[in-house]
């Protein structure tokens, strides 16, 4: 296992309740030590911070923005250090725990995984043949519907390593709670990005319409198609992708049963976390009163 990275999780020119966000940050944080870390090998501690000022420079920060515009996703600053910006909203813990998880599996988003193409594209006539995935741990499965709660956070399912397998075996994890059930499938709302070696050209599967397509699933030329190739050279080829891929998940529709029936086990565990607080809180108060009637 290499040095361990540290995230900041800091908000920029927005109120995010100070509660909610070292809310989020423990949670994110359990996530990468319990789930993550011993899938994909990689050691990190996600803090909260106030502003940026206060954010040590050795730290990789997400800031959470009101008005991300196109700038939502990952990005290198000058010195080549990576940093992620991402939208306030209702969801945004799935977002943050995204880009954290894309950011350990591969900091500087150019990391290539070779493969079959997936059975989807084969299925939509893409010559079948060996190809170059950009490993981007989260996108297959972003959608708010997969997403799993820690202690009463949402966050982000993700890929394992077996992902890229050549074909699917049992009792095999190719995402964290199993919504991926086969290597290489992408979930409704999600997409994966590729190169192809003979062209050259990139590609992206998308399971959501956009403005190039209506059809679901639909397979995209990144290289003819958007401005893909411009800006590879500034964000890097995660930072591209991101670039061009919307709609974001957050625009997405997130009125299922499944996340519903997720945002009342949120409320439930708010609700037995104040439980809790108020039960230690009453026994302290009687510590105290016992130490002090000792003393007497
Ligand atoms: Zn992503």
């Amino acid at each position: 296992m290499g040095p361990t990275v540290h995230v900041a999780l800091v908000p920029e020119n927005v109120q995010v309740d100070p509660a909610e966000l070292m809310r989020v940050a423990a949670a994110v944080s359990q996530q990468v030590e319990r789930d993550f870390s011993p899938l994909w090998n990689v050691n990190a501690t996600v803090d909260p911070f106030s502003q940026l000022e206060e954010v040590p420079g050795s730290y990789w920060p997400i800031l959470i923005m009101s008005n991300v515009q196109d700038a939502e996703g990952y990005h290198q600053d000058k010195n080549g250090q990576p940093f992620s910006v991402i939208a306030f909203h209702g969801q945004w813990s799935i977002t943050a725990s995204h880009e954290c998880l894309e950011m350990l599996a591969d900091p500087f988003g150019r990391q290539l995984h070779s493969g079959n193409l997936l059975d989807q594209a084969v299925q939509l006539g893409v010559q079948q043949g060996r190809i170059e995935y950009l490993v981007e741990v989260c996108d297959p499965s972003e959608d708010a519907q997969f997403s799993y709660q820690i202690d009463g956070v949402q966050v982000s399912d993700f890929y394992t390593p077996r992902f890229f397998d050549p074909e699917a075996s049992p009792n095999t994890h190719y995402s964290f709670t199993g919504s991926i059930d086969e290597p290489r499938k992408v979930l409704d709302g999600g997409y994966i990005s590729w190169r192809d070696p003979v062209s050259g050209d990139w590609f992206q599967l998308r399971m959501f319409p956009d403005e190039f397509s209506g059809n679901v699933p639909h397979v995209l030329n990144l290289s003819q198609e958007t401005a893909f190739e411009k800006f590879i050279h500034s964000d890097g080829l995660r930072g591209a992708s991101d670039r061009v891929t919307r709609p974001k998940y957050w625009q997405r529709r997130t009125e299922t049963p499944r996340l519903s029936m997720a945002q009342r086990r949120t409320e439930y565990a708010r609700r037995s976390q104040q439980a809790r607080a108020k039960e230690l809180r009453t026994h302290v108060a009687e510590l105290i009163r016992s130490v002090r009637k000792s003393e007497q």
